[in-house]
C-alpha cells in the first residue's frame, strides 16, 4: 500500500492508494478517525461510532458488502444507502433525500459519513456531510479511476442546478480517502478511459513526465496493470495535493485544475446531463482549450496534437456532437463559477506541464474554436 499525505493543518489526511484495500478499510477508518476529533467537536471512541456509508446501486451490489463486513468488524455500527447511479443524482433533491435518510438512521454530530464510488456519489455525500447537522466527517472510497486521482480528494463537494455544474457546493476535506485499485476491476471500459481524462489533464497541467509516461504506457493504464497503475494513480494525488495543500480554496493555483473544465462543464450541461461522462466532457474540453491558445498566440509550443494524439489513442471524445447549440454553450459558461464581473476566466496552456489563468477579453476566438470542433 502506498500513502499520499494531504498536508492541511489540522485537516490533514492520507490517500491510501493499492489493491484490496476495501476488505482493509475498517482498520484504516479505526487508525484515521482514533486520533481525530471529529467535525463536530464531539469526542468519541471509535468502538459504537456510526458510520453511514451512501453508494450508488450499482456498485453497492459490486462492493458494498465488502466495506460494510469490513466496517463492522472493526468495531463500527454500519448504516447504508443506495441511490440510482449517474450524474443526475447530484441535485439538491438528492440532497435533502440523503439527510432525510441519515437523520431516520439516527446519524449523529460525531458519526461520520462514507462515500462508495465515483465522483457523483463523492460530491452529493462531501457536500451532505458538510452541511448535515453543520458539518460532520467523512471519509471517500473512491470506485472509479476519475474519483481516485481527482474527486476523492480535495475537499471540493457540490450539487448541481439545472443550468450549470457544482453551483452549490462547500470546501470539506475527508479524513482519509482508500483508493483501492482491485475495485477499478467492474468498471466499464467507458467509464475507466473516461477517468484517465483527469490524469491526462494533471500530467497537461503540471507533470510532463507524468504526461510522457501515459503517451508510452496508457494501454497499461487501460488493462490496469497493478504497478503502472498504482504508479499513475500515486504520481496523480501527489499533483492534485500539492496544488490543494498551497491553495485549499481556490483563490489561485489551484484554479489550475480547471484545464478543460470551462468548455467540458457547458458541454455537459449544454447535451444535458447524462449525455457525456464527465471525463469525456473534458476531454473535449482540454481540446478546446487548447485550440483557443493556440489560435490566440498564447501557447508558445504545439499543444493541441500531442493533447489530441493522446485522447484519441483513448478513445475518447475530441469533438462536439452536431448541432450543439453554441450560443447555450457560450452562455452556460459565463453561469460558471469562474466568471469574474461577467469576463470568463479560462486556463489555457503554455506548453505541455504549463498552463495559466487567463481573462478572455474577446469571445469570438473562443466562439469559433467551438464551431470548429462541432463535428
Ligand atoms: P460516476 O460517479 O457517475 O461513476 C460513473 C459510473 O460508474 C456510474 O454509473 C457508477 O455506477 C459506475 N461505477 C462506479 N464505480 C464502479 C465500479 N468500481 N465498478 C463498476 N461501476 C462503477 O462518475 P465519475 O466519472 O466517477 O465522477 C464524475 C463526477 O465527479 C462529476 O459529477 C464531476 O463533476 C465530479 N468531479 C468532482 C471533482 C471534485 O474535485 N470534487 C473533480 C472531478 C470531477
Amino acid at each position: 500500500m502506498e500513502r499520499v499525505r494531504v498536508e492541511l493543518g489540522e485537516r490533514s489526511y492520507e490517500i491510501a492508494i493499492g489493491p484490496g484495500l476495501i476488505a482493509m478499510a475498517g482498520e484504516l477508518l479505526r487508525q484515521a478517525l482514533a486520533h481525530l476529533i471529529p467535525q463536530s467537536g464531539v469526542s468519541l471512541p471509535v468502538a459504537g461510532r456510526r458510520l453511514f456509508v451512501v453508494s450508488d446501486t450499482r456498485v453497492d451490489r459490486l462492493h458494498g458488502a465488502r466495506l460494510k463486513e469490513s466496517l463492522a468488524a472493526a468495531g463500527f455500527r454500519v448504516s447504508t444507502a443506495a441511490i440510482p447511479p449517474g450524474e443526475r443524482q447530484k441535485s439538491l433533491a438528492s440532497l435533502g433525500r440523503l439527510c432525510s435518510a441519515m437523520l431516520n438512521a439516527g446519524v449523529e454530530r460525531g458519526d461520520a459519513l462514507v462515500a462508495l464510488g465515483g465522483g457523483v456519489i463523492g460530491d452529493l455525500a462531501g457536500f451532505a456531510a458538510a452541511v448535515y447537522m453543520r458539518g460532520i466527517d467523512f471519509v471517500q472510497v473512491p470506485t472509479t479511476l476519475l474519483a481516485c486521482v481527482d474527486s476523492s480528494v480535495g475537499g471540493k463537494t457540490a450539487v448541481n442546478l439545472p443550468a450549470s455544474k457544482n453551483c452549490v457546493g462547500a470546501f470539506h476535506q475527508p479524513r482519509l480517502v482508500v483508493a483501492d485499485i482491485d475495485a477499478l476491476r467492474t468498471l466499464s471500459a467507458r467509464d475507466l478511459r473516461a477517468g484517465a481524462a483527469e490524469l491526462v489533464k494533471h500530467g497537461a497541467i503540471l507533470d510532463p513526465e507524468l504526461f510522457c509516461r501515459l503517451r508510452r504506457d496508457v494501454h497499461r493504464l487501460l488493462a490496469l496493470d497493478a504497478e503502472f497503475t498504482t504508479w499513475a494513480l500515486v504520481r496523480s494525488c501527489q499533483i492534485k495535493a500539492r496544488v490543494v495543500t498551497q491553495d485549499e480554496r481556490e483563490s489561485g493555483l489551484r484554479a489550475v485544475l480547471n484545464f478543460g473544465h470551462t468548455v467540458g462543464h457547458a458541454v455537459e450541461a449544454g447535451a444535458g446531463y447524462g449525455r457525456y461522462r464527465h471525463g469525456e466532457a473534458v476531454s473535449i474540453g482540454m481540446v478546446a482549450e487548447a485550440l483557443l491558445a493556440e489560435r490566440i498566440g498564447f501557447a508558445q509550443e504545439p499543444v493541441v496534437q500531442p493533447l489530441r494524439d493522446l485522447l484519441q489513442s483513448m478513445r475518447l471524445p475530441t469533438s462536439l456532437p452536431a448541432g450543439l447549440d453554441i450560443d447555450l454553450l457560450m452562455a452556460s459558461m459565463h453561469t460558471d463559477k469562474k466568471t469574474r464581473g461577467g469576463r470568463l476566466n479560462i486556463v489555457l496552456p503554455k506548453r505541455i506541464g504549463h498552463v495559466e489563468t487567463v481573462p478572455l477579453e474577446d469571445e469570438s476566438p473562443l466562439r469559433s474554436v467551438l464551431c470548429s470542433l462541432c463535428g
